[in-house]
């Protein structure tokens, strides 16, 4: 995933390739320089890339044996790194980066041959598995990442943006805690979120990890096995939330694409904000921080990569307003919302979807068809005009009939 300029969008494809020792040391090798080179930069308190490159240049070419492209990419790593750190109000220790992963230049820094990739060093990857579809355009640069036994090269290609349809009306995505309710006036579907399924893997960890740092507990006998089961819970719940996170907005923009809808979701921007200012935060509330961000932007680069408008909505209002004329909701039993002024009721959730529908469509001046709930939304003068007035037939019908296979 990456982003995208006129015209072009930015891939990434994953090539898997053999993790060889070699592949390996150099990966640890360029890791622990750049540790040692951000360290430097916060002690020095290096501003500029040339005093960067100044201090660290020959000790990374000479006390790391990295090669010279290298190790410039490393200490460009490590200035990156010291900033945004420097940057983070809520900054603790100084940052150490444990993640393996470097990044290599097309030509200099590695070359994909037939069969294999032969990275910097002369050294040798044979290559697993790739997506092909990309294989027409150009390899730019590269990241080399090793985890969990992996090894995988990020290669990004810039493939022709695909031009905008015209749409005729919104999908809009209202994002919850616990569910995603999406469609337009007349669908209405909904997806749970994965954040409890994650949770639990956290809980799971959380209490393994308390049963065995009681003092009565001779923890040290097991203690490798311990805290890799630990770990492997935590993964666990990153991956269901990344899985979750990249798949459901494939599947709603699918069926934007299918209805020729735009997407519409809100801007989540300022609740991410004001969760991720919370002091020691719950891991409930970090899993949602992570499930958010991911979300939004996946369903921006699927809406992207397939060719869907998007609207990103204020989200002032769409869970307490009347879609239908504006007015203050009021409760109305559980979950159910009622309009006072002009009667309309529905469930809380499908008024979040309604009201970033309306939104989006005057962001994206779509005049939808006729039918539906929103109907006398876009038109007090309905009755004095020709019900064809958009010059083209109703198709709602057609959509409704129970040909909406998912
Ligand atoms: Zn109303």
């Amino acid at each position: 995933m990456a982003s995208g300029d006129e015209g072009l969008l930015t891939l990434s494809i994953g090539m898997r390739v053999s993790p060889e020792p070699a592949g390996i040391e150099l990966l640890r090798r360029y890791n622990v320089a750049l540790n040692y080179a951000i360290n430097k930069i916060l002690s020095l308190n290096l501003k500029t890339i040339r005093d960067v490159h100044n201090a660290l240049y020959r000790e990374l070419r000479e006390w790391f044996g990295l090669p010279s492209r290298i190790a410039l990419d490393c200490y460009r790593d490590a200035l990156a790194n010291a900033r945004a750190w420097r940057r983070n109000p809520y900054r603790g220790r100084r940052p150490k980066v444990k993640k393996l992963s470097m990044l290599l230049h097309q030509g200099s820094g590695y070359r994909v041959e037939d069969g294999y990739v032969e990275i910097i060093g002369g050294i040798r990857l044979s290559i697993i598995g790739w997506d092909r579809r990309y294989d027409g355009y150009e390899n730019g640069e590269a990241r080399l990442v090793y985890r969990e036994g992996r090894m995988i090269l990020w290669i990004s290609k810039r493939i022709p943006r695909p031009k905008q349809y015209k749409p005729r009306d919104v999908i809009a995505i209202d994002i919850n805690e616990r569910k995603i309710v999406y469609g337009d006036d007349e669908i209405n579907k909904d997806i749970d979120t994965a954040i409890d399924r994650a949770y639990k893997w956290k809980v799971l960890a959380e209490s393994l990890q308390r049963k065995y740092s009681s003092p009565r507990y001779p923890a040290w006998r097991r203690r490798k096995a311990i805290l890799n089961r630990i770990r492997s819970y935590h993964r666990k719940a990153r991956n269901i939330l990344e899985d979750w996170a990249r798949k459901t907005p494939l599947k709603i923009v699918r069926l934007a694409v299918k209805l020729q809808h735009a997407v519409a979701r809100e801007d989540l921007t300022g609740l991410i904000n004001s969760l991720r200012k919370i002091r020691n935060k719950d891991h409930r509330t970090k899993l949602i921080i992570m499930g958010y961000s991911r979300l939004v932007k996946w369903i921006d680069w699927h809406a992207m990569k397939l060719g869907a408008p998007l609207a990103i909505v204020d989200p002032r209002g769409t869970s307490s307003e009347c879609p239908q004329c504006g007015s203050k909701l009021e409760e109305n039993g559980y979950r159910r919302l009622r309009c006072p002024r002009c009667g309309f009721e529905a469930d809380r959730d499908v008024i979040g979807k309604l009201n970033i529908r309306k939104k989006a469509l005057k962001i994206l001046s779509i005049k939808p068809s006729f039918g539906g709930v929103l109907a006398p939304l876009t038109a007090p003068q309905m009755t004095d005009v020709n019900q064809n007035r958009w010059g083209e037939p109703m198709n709602r019908p057609q959509r409704g009939g129970g040909t909406l296979a998912l």
